[in-house]
C-alpha cells in the first residue's frame, strides 16, 4: 500500500474528531482521552506524515520493525508505546527504546523491564494487560491475580505503573462493547483503594472507541481507522 499524505491527514482529523466528540457526549473533559496512532505493519514515512500533522504517541507491537522506525525517526521527539505480546528473551530492547509498554502481563517480564531500563533514562511506563472476559488462550492477567501483580509491580524501581490495558473480544453492539471497558475500569478503581496511584486506562480501538471514552478511557489505541486496513504478508 502506498500512503497518500492527504488521506493520512483527514483519516486523522476524522479520528481526534470522533474523540472528542465522544468526550463531550459522554461527559468527559475535553482532551482527557489521548490518541497512541498504532502504526504496526506501517513505513516509517506514514508515521512521518502523522508527525507533521501534530500526532506524537505511536503504537508498535512487533519488536524488529517497531526498533528499526523508533531509529529511523529518532530526531522527530515522538513517544513509542510498545503495545504487542512480549517474550522474555525480546524484553532488552522495550526497555531500551520505549517510553510506555501496555501489554505487560506477568512479573517476570516486569521485573526483565526493571532491570534492563538503562540508567539515565525516566522509569519506564506500565499498563498490565487484564484478560476481562477471562477467555482462554488470551494474553492478560486474570482480574483474580491482578492485585498480587499491580502491588509487586508498582515496587520496581525503574518501572512506573500507570494503569491497565485490555482487548476484549471485537463486537458490533455498543452497550455489549461498554461491558468489558466497564470492569477494567472497576479493576482499576479497586487497585486505587488499595493504595496504587493509578491514571491510566488503555482501552479502546477503532471500532470500539466511544464505549471505551463512555467507560473511561484515557488512552486509546487507534490504527485502522487511522491508516487503512493492514496488509500482513
Ligand atoms: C493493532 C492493535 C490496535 C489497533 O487496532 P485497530 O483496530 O487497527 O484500531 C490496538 N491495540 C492493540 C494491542 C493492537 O495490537
Amino acid at each position: 500500500m502506498t500512503y497518500n499524505n492527504d488521506n493520512l491527514t483527514t483519516r486523522l482529523a476524522a479520528v481526534r474528531d470522533r474523540l472528542r466528540k465522544a468526550e463531550r457526549r459522554f461527559g468527559r473533559e475535553e482532551d482527557a482521552v489521548a490518541l497512541v496512532a498504532v502504526s504496526k505493519t506501517r513505513p516509517a514515512e506514514a508515521i512521518r506524515a502523522c508527525a507533521e500533522a501534530g500526532q506524537r504517541l505511536f503504537g508498535e507491537s512487533y519488536l524488529q520493525e517497531a526498533t528499526d522506525k523508533v531509529a529511523a525517526l529518532s530526531g522527530l521527539n515522538l513517544q513509542w508505546h510498545f503495545i504487542g505480546p512480549i517474550q522474555s528473551n525480546k524484553t532488552r530492547p522495550i526497555a531500551e527504546h520505549f517510553q510506555w509498554v501496555h501489554s505487560v502481563d506477568r512479573f517476570k517480564i516486569a521485573r526483565r523491564l526493571s532491570e534492563q531500563r538503562p540508567e539515565g533514562l525516566p522509569p519506564l511506563n506500565i499498563c498490565l494487560q487484564v484478560n476481562v472476559g477471562g477467555e482462554t488462550g488470551k494474553s492478560g492477567a486474570g482480574l483474580d491475580e491482578l492485585p498480587n501483580l499491580a502491588q509487586e509491580v508498582a515496587a520496581l524501581p525503574n518501572l512506573h505503573l500507570r494503569g491497565l490495558m485490555c482487548i476484549p473480544a471485537p463486537t458490533e453492539n455498543f452497550e455489549k462493547q461498554r461491558e468489558p471497558f466497564h470492569r477494567l475500569h472497576e479493576a482499576k478503581a479497586a487497585l486505587q483503594r488499595d493504595g496504587l496511584d493509578l491514571d491510566t486506562l488503555s482501552m479502546g480501538m477503532s471500532h470500539d472507541l466511544e464505549a471505551a471514552v463512555a467507560e473511561g478511557a484515557t488512552m486509546v489505541r487507534i490504527g485502522t481507522a487511522i491508516f487503512g486496513p493492514r496488509n500482513y504478508r
